[in-house]
């Protein structure tokens, strides 16, 4: 029998392992450049911090966070902040490599990076996060910064996360600095200079992608069976529009259990069920209760992983039914189980395109912070829209031209936009 922490370790290993062949797999294909392929497979900068904070209870607990800087050729590095007990440096690493491919590949100025602290937060007060997220900001200090490193809300952190992390970096700034320091962290909530539509930008972008390949294949969605793993963030926002689109949200997983209901789950029902109840699905009324080993196996024709990496595995890939993987989360779909998939016809929207709708946001976010200006939410929709159709295009194009499959045309797009970086402007010295 495999332990929790056994079960962790394979995860955290599995994602760095993923990522790398991933990268190998599409440099092979296009023949990257053997010098540029030795900076890229590996990251600029790692930054590992001890910290301590005093608890409700008075006593003081020492805590561990991460920042990894994986590359920022294109621009500053950028990536979110995760409260997780898999947090360690091979994590941080695999992340942050997904998010340089994924900048890259959406075409924006910046790089990629990734971090967080490994904690279960569940474990912990309010006030407690407050002053763990604070004093984390304080040893990152200046290893961060808004045209150095951005960070970004991710699994268990939130715009209040940004916000005290905002605060914090300001408060540590002179006077004349502070209020242009907005966009040191992105996906902060909007009345402390967050944007417009931040919040919904992952989801929505995971909705957008599902739709262009529908359209891709002739498909329509209305009436289409959708699974999610995760309900946070990301689950939950791609499923209201897939759900306003005409599909129907039959089985949801998330860390407290697995409900099903053939005839459907109320997105907004359940979203104000979790709402009540510590943002968890257990003990939703009207579904039923299913084992957790037996939910990619649901029938469905979309299947929408939006937790955590290594989710998807030979163990499992083999008794999906989804016509098609929409990869929320980071990494959730492993090589051997992509395999198998793709060779029983099973398509895969890539991580790095499927979710970029945030990163994307969070650039949108960043710039209107840097200008001084404040977009409208449609202004803020449409332009995501737009951008994510141009990727979707480009990927398409690259899959058909090169014939391979979603993934490796996505990681070619990318990296042969760092490799023209790295050649036009040469190695120092
Ligand atoms: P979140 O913290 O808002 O939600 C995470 C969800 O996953 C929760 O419903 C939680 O219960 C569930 N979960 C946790 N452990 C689980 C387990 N072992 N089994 C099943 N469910 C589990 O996080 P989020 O921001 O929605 O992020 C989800 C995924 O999307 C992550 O992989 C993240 O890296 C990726 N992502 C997030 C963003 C963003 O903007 N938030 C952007 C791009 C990618």
């Amino acid at each position: 029998m495999i332990t929790k922490e056994e079960k962790r370790q394979k995860q955290k290993q599995g994602m760095l392992e993923n990522v790398m062949r991933q990268f190998n797999n599409a440099s092979d294909r296009m023949g990257l450049d053997p010098d540029i392929r030795k900076i890229l497979r590996i990251t600029n900068n790692e930054l590992l911090v001890h910290f301590p904070v005093k608890m409700d209870n008075g006593n003081v607990e020492v805590f561990t966070g991460y920042r990894v800087q994986h590359n920022n050729a294109l621009g500053p590095y950028k990536g979110g902040l995760r409260y997780h007990p898999t947090v360690d440096l091979d994590a941080a690493r695999a992340l942050a490599m997904w998010m340089t491919w994924k900048t890259s590949l959406a075409g924006l100025p910046l790089g990629g990076a990734k971090g967080g602290i490994q904690i279960d937060p569940s474990h912990y007060s309010t006030a407690e996060l407050e002053r763990i997220t604070r004093r984390f900001t304080f040893a990152l200090g200046d290893n961060i910064g808004p045209e150095l490193d951005i960070p970004a809300p991710d699994v268990n952190t939130n715009a209040q996360t940004m916000a005290w992390i905002l605060d914090t970096y300001m408060s540590t700034k002179s006077p004349n600095e502070r209020s242009t320091n907005l966009h040191v962290v992105t996906g902060k909530p909007v009345g402390a200079g967050g944007s417009e539509g931040r919040d919904r930008a992952t989801g929505y972008g995971v909705y957008l992608c599902i739709k262009f390949w529908a359209e891709h294949n002739n498909i329509n969605l209305k009436g289409r069976k959708f699974i999610v793993q995760g309900f946070g963030n990301v689950g939950y926002w791609a499923s209201f529009f897939l759900e306003k689109e005409g599909a129907v949200l039959t089985a949801v997983q998330d860390v407290s259990g697995s409900i099903f209901n053939s005839g459907g789950i109320e997105v907004e029902k359940l979203e104000r069920y979790m709402a009540r109840h510590d943002r968890k699905i257990a003990g939703f009324p009207g579904v039923e209760v299913i084992d957790n080993d037996a939910f990619f196996a649901l029938d469905c024709d979309i299947c929408i992983p939006a937790a955590l990496g290594n989710q998807i595995t030979e163990k499992n890939a083999g008794a999906i039914k989804a016509l098609v993987i929409a990869e929320g989360a980071n990494g959730p779909t492993d090589i051997q189980a992509e395999n198998m998939l793709l060779d029983r016809g099973v398509a895969i929207i890539p991580d790095i395109l499927c979710n970029s709708g945030g990163v994307i946001g969070s650039y949108f976010e960043w710039l209107q912070n840097r200008n001084g200006e404040i977009w409208q939410l449609e202004e803020v929709t449409a332009k995501l829209r737009k951008k994510l159709r141009e990727s979707f295009g480009r990927v398409m194009k690259v899959m058909e031209e090169r014939n391979v499959d979603m993934r490796t045309a996505a990681f070619i797009i990318a990296i042969e936009r760092l490799e023209q970086a790295y050649r036009q402007r040469g190695i120092f010295p």
